[in-house]
C-alpha cells in the first residue's frame, strides 16, 4: 500500500502539503492544526477521539483511527503521501499513568512504535514529536535543559522518554529525522477561541481553576502545600499553547529544510505556584477563586522550570503570549464560549 497513490484528487496533490497530524482532535493538535494551515501546510488529523473532539477539527481532513492500527495507518499514508508527522496523540494524565501505567505503555510507546514504523515504509521520514519535561522527573536545584539526565516520575513521563529513544534508533537506522518537543505546562486557547482546552475529565489547573471561577465545579483543590517553595505549592513554567504550535511550525520548517534532528524545551524559564496561578486569575477576571487544600498528587515533582534557550536561538522561536495574563485570559475567553459535542 505505502508508496501508492490514494483517492485524493490530482490538482490537489500537487497544490496541496499534508502534514499528518496524530492527536489532531486533541488540545494542542486543534491548535497546530490551525497554525499549520495558517502557515500554507494541509493538516490531516489521524485521532480515535478517545479523548478528542471531533468538533475540533476544522482545519483539514479527519481520518478517524488508533495508533496502533498499523493496517489503518498505511492506508492514510498512502492517500495523503505527507510530507511529515507531527505526533501529539497520546495519554497524558500523570494520576493516571501512575494508577493505570499499562495503558501507557500499550498506547503511547506501542502505538507509537506503530506509528513511527507506518511512517518509514511510507518513506515519509521527517516526524515532529510531542515529548515532555516529565521526562527529567525531579531535579533539586537544577537547570534543566536539553541535557539533564532523564529519570521520569511516572509511567507518562517514562513512555514520553522511550518514544524518544525509538526515534533517535530509527533515526540511525532509517534516516528518520525528528524534533522532539519537550514541553512544560501548556495553558491557553486560540484568541479567536475556534479551538481551545477541553478534557473529560479535566485535570488540568488552569481550565479547572475557571471552573471553580465560574461555578461549574465547587472548588479547586490545591495538591499540596508543603513542598519546598515560596508558597509550599507546586511551581510550573507555563507556557502559551500557541506559541507552543508556532515552535512545531519552525521545527517542522527545519526539517523540510533539511537539518538534522533536535531536541528543544518549550517553556519561558519562568515559574509560577499554583497559588500564583489562581490569584492571576482571580485578577484577569475579576472574581475569586473557590479552593481548598489538599494533599500532594502522586507523581508531582515540587518544581518544573525550563533552563533552556535552544528554541529561541537555534530555530528562532518567539513565545509572545506567555505571559500568564495572556494565557488565562485566553483561556478565560475561550471557557465562555468553548465546548465540543460528542
Ligand atoms: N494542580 C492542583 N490542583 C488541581 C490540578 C492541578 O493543585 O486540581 C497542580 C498540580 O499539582 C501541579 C500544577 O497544578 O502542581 C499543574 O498541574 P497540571 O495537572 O495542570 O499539569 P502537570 O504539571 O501535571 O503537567
Amino acid at each position: 500500500m505505502a508508496g501508492q497513490r490514494g483517492s485524493v484528487p490530482e490538482q490537489e496533490e500537487t497544490a496541496l502539503t499534508y502534514i499528518l497530524v496524530t492527536g489532531g482532535a486533541g488540545y494542542i493538535g486543534s491548535h497546530a492544526c490551525k497554525a499549520l494551515k495558517a502557515a500554507g501546510y494541509t493538516p490531516v488529523t489521524y485521532d480515535n477521539l478517545s479523548t478528542g473532539w471531533q468538533d475540533a477539527v476544522k482545519f483539514g481532513p479527519f481520518e478517524q483511527g488508533d495508533l496502533r492500527d498499523r493496517e489503518r495507518l498505511d492506508a492514510v499514508f498512502a492517500q495523503y503521501q505527507p510530507a511529515a508527522v507531527m505526533h501529539f496523540a497520546a495519554l497524558s494524565q500523570v494520576g493516571e499513568a501512575m494508577s493505570e501505567p499499562g495503558r501507557y505503555w500499550a498506547n503511547n510507546v506501542g502505538g507509537s512504535l506503530t506509528l513511527i514504523e507506518a511512517a518509514v515504509a511510507a518513506g515519509c521520514l521527517d516526524f515532529v514529536f510531542s515529548s515532555t519535561c516529565a521526562t527529567y522527573g525531579e531535579h533539586d536545584n537544577v537547570v534543566l535543559d536539553e541535557n539533564t539526565p532523564q529519570h521520569p516520575l511516572n509511567a507518562y513521563g517514562a513512555s514520553k522518554r522511550a518514544v524518544e529513544d525509538i526515534l533517535r534508533d530509527f533515526g540511525a537506522s532509517h534516516g528518520l529525522r525528528s524534533v522532539i518537543f519537550r514541553y512544560f505546562n501548556v495553558a491557553g486557547a486560540d484568541p479567536e477561541a475556534a479551538v481551545g482546552e477541553f478534557h473529560h475529565p479535566e485535570t488540568h489547573l488552569v481550565p479547572l481553576v475557571l471552573d471553580a471561577i465560574d461555578g461549574k465545579r465547587d472548588a479547586l483543590t490545591i495538591f499540596g502545600t508543603d513542598y519546598d517553595t515560596a508558597d509550599g505549592t507546586c511551581v510550573r513554567d507555563y507556557v502559551h499553547v500557541c506559541d507552543l504550535v508556532d515552535a512545531h511550525v519552525l521545527g517542522l520548517r527545519w526539517l523540510t529544510d533539511g537539518k538534522g534532528s533536535e531536541v528543544f524545551n518549550l517553556g519561558t524559564g519562568t515559574g509560577f505556584s499554583v497559588r500564583e496561578v489562581m490569584d492571576k486569575a482571580g485578577e484577569v477576571t475579576g472574581r475569586a477563586v473557590p479552593h481548598v487544600t489538599g494533599p500532594r498528587r502522586a507523581g508531582d515533582c515540587t518544581k518544573l522550570v525550563s533552563g533552556s534557550v535552544r528554541a529561541a536561538t537555534v530555530l528562532g522561536w518567539e513565545a509572545t503570549r506567555s505571559n500568564l495574563e495572556t494565557m488565562i485570559a485566553d483561556a478565560w475567553r475561550w471557557h465562555k464560549v468553548g465546548a465540543y459535542e460528542r
